[in-house]
């Protein structure tokens, strides 16, 4: 293993943003692979209502045939805040030799000085930060030092997809097909829809 990104984020649900950032990533900055992390218990965000586990499955529907976009469910397995410094540092002790590029979208990357032990994340990997609409890529004030050099754009294709809008469009009946994989879509059942769309997370998208 010569280079590995890292994604992690509630996907709740995942969507063809999360896919295409992780393929774009992939290809552009030559990993070997992208390592895809539902959070557990999160941090900055309340929990959403529906459960890691769930979420879970719906990314590994959306991967089952990238082989090089590996679901990674070390998040679900630790207890406590799923703080991604604890994740890094798993990933290192895995592939100590390899470089460790953790991936987020610009939004992340806007609070990113307000993540636990920050200055040690970037200890540990180089951040590449994807472009969303209503983002712009500048690095928090609090941190823009420590940055410096240390995180690079990456430029790919934009989609104005979130979960927000998706779970939005789900409570109002509106028609979802296109924003996620169809077979996370195909898999839903009633329960999933009734807990994504009770879920009102206030969130940035
Ligand atoms: P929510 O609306 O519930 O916040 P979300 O669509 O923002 O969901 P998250 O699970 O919060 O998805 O995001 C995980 C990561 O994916 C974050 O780093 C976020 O910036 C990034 N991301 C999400 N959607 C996109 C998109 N369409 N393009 C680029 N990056 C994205
Ligand atoms: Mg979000």
């Amino acid at each position: 293993m010569k280079a590995v990104g890292l994604f992690g984020g509630a996907f709740a649900p995942f969507h063809n943003g999360h896919l295409r950032l992780a393929l774009e990533a992939r290809e552009r900055l030559g990993l070997d692979q992208v390592r895809l992390v539902p959070t557990a218990f999160p941090v900055h965000r309340p929990q959403a209502r529906i459960s890691p586990l769930r979420r879970l499955e719906w990314v590994r529907l959306a991967v089952a045939r990238e082989h090089a976009l590996v679901v990674d469910d070390c998040e679900l397995r630790r207890d406590g805040p799923s703080y991604t410094i604890d994740t890094l540092s798993q990933l290192a002790e895995q592939f100590p030799r390899a470089r460790r590029v953790l991936l987020m979208g610009a939004d992340a990357f806007a609070h990113f000085h307000t993540w636990h032990r920050w200055a040690d994340i970037l200890g540990l990997a180089e951040l590449a930060v994807v472009l969303r609409p209503g983002n712009d890529l500048q690095p928090p004030a609090e941190a823009a030092a420590a940055l410096e050099g240390r995180f690079h754009p990456l430029e790919v294709p934009l989609l104005d997809i979130s979960s927000t809008r998706i779970r939005r469009k789900l409570r109002h009946g509106k028609s979802v097909r296109g924003l996620l994989p169809d077979a996370i879509l195909d898999s839903l059942t009633a329960a999933d829809i009734a807990a994504l769309t009770e879920d009102e997370n206030p969130s940035t998208h």
